[in-house]
């Protein structure tokens, strides 16, 4: 049975819209100047259960399928500023998931809870100055020293870095060749040892603090690991496919509000005495950019069907991540393309969106790395070529999070 929006399905769209007119829309401009997103709207979406939609109600969440959560990711990327999307995402589909999968009770009472009720801010914590798509080059340690582990090591480009009030971490544990050398931490930022480094400057998702953080001797208890120690990676594993749906959602909602917008554009604005819809090429461009938009969501929605019956859908959803990101450029270039010169205006939104859609291809795992995790699963990297298998696995791991 393919996924079908029921009614209770668009009763919560409406709810989340409502919310966004209200408690966004009018905010997004000033938070983009501001650099972040306010912590009091954490807690104003704690408060409607958007940060723990398809968390069960035992840890506070909504206990719904994950079409609701893909709504309100889709949703969101409509709110005028892509980038108070990108931070709530990371809350709920980057930095949460695992914890929430394999924390034990102290970090599910003390951590989960509070990042669900929007009384914690969190962060995801892999990247570092050194590594990004090849995330086996981790060089931030954790050392087990009596009770506590000792982490030492610095991460780059972490969303939410300025607010969080806890980062899930990614460390190396031992050297050992494999899967199996890195943990995933719950690490507390108001510890001593913990610092944030550089607030980044970026030319996109203004509304989302992005940041260096420095651990120097950070101490935190035994039991801040999530799980098994070395399961960090197979832990990363399990929820990235989630991750990128939840950021292919996103990408389908910038594209539906790029589309709605440029559609009103133009039947208002006119060149040489009628309205650019009125010509041919444009409802053209229009209809290419309407297809563009109806072939990812339902490639979209294919993937929540397989996830709602618990199947396996890393492969289409390693084809809707590179495909979705290519649309989304494709589609709001031809946003701005069709509003001229004001396309280029801050006061317009399809200049956020444009801006803001270069992030997809990067975030999440590259274009180059989808390809490659495609190529290895139709069996394009020749199997009898060790290094090519391993660099090919290493890359499957090196997307987890990234
Ligand atoms: C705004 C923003 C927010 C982010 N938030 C977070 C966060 O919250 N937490 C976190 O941990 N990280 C975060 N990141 C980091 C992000 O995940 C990385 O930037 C991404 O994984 C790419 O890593 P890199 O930048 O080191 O690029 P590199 O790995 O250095 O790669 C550079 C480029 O080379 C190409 N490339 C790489 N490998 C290959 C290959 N094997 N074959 C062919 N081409 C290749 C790709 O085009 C890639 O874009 C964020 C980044 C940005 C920009």
């Amino acid at each position: 049975m393919p996924v079908e929006f029921t009614s209770d399905h668009e009763i919560f769209r409406d709810s989340v819209k409502k919310f966004i007119e209200k408690e966004i829309r009018p905010f997004a401009e000033t938070w983009e100047i501001q650099g972040r997103t306010p912590r009091s709207l954490w807690k104003k979406c704690g408060e409607m259960g958007f940060l723990g939609i398809s968390y069960p109600d035992s840890v506070g969440g909504m206990g719904a399928d994950f079409l609701y959560n893909y709504i309100f990711a889709e949703e969101m990327a409509k709110c005028g500023s892509p980038g108070v999307a990108t931070g709530f995402a990371v809350q709920t589909d980057m930095a949460t998931p695992a914890l929430a999968e394999h924390g034990n009770p102290l970090l599910i009472e003390n951590f989960l809870k509070p990042a669900i009720s929007g009384d914690m801010i969190c962060s995801i914590a892999v990247t570092e100055p050194g590594c990004g798509s090849d995330v086996a080059g981790v060089q931030t340690r954790a050392v087990l020293d009596g009770n506590d582990y000792v982490i030492n090591g610095q991460k780059t480009f972490i969303t939410n870095g300025t607010q969080a009030d806890f980062i899930t971490l990614l460390a190396r544990t031992n050297d050992k060749p494999g899967h199996h050398c890195f943990s995933l931490f719950v690490v507390p930022t108001k510890i001593s040892g913990f610092s944030v480094g550089k607030v980044l400057r970026k030319i996109s998702h203004l509304s989302s603090d992005t940041a260096e953080i420095v651990l120097q001797d950070v101490r935190v208890p035994k039991n801040h690991l999530i799980g098994q120690e070395g399961e960090g990676f197979i832990y990363q594993m399990e929820q990235f496919q989630f991750e990128r749906l939840a950021g292919m959602a996103n990408a389908i909602g910038m594209m539906k509000r790029g589309y709605e917008l440029t559609k009103k554009y133009v039947s208002m604005r006119e060149t040489f005495g009628k309205p650019l819809v009125e010509r041919q090429v444009v409802q053209h461009k229009l209809a290419d950019m309407y297809a563009e938009i109806i072939l990812i969501e339902t490639l979209a929605l294919r993937c929540v069907e397989l996830a709602q019956k618990k199947e396996n859908f890393s492969k289409l959803v390693t084809v809707l991540k590179l495909k979705g990101a290519q649309a989304k450029i494709r589609v709001l270039e031809e946003c701005v393309q069709l509003h001229g010169g004001y396309g280029l205006m801050h006061e317009y939104e399809v200049a956020r969106l444009y801006r803001d859609s270069k992030l997809a291809g990067i975030g999440g795992g590259a274009n180059e790395i989808m390809l490659e995790i495609i190529a290895k699963m139709e069996g394009l990297i020749p199997k009898k070529s060790s290094s090519s298998l391993n660099y090919a696995k290493q890359v499957e791991k090196s997307v987890v999070a990234n």
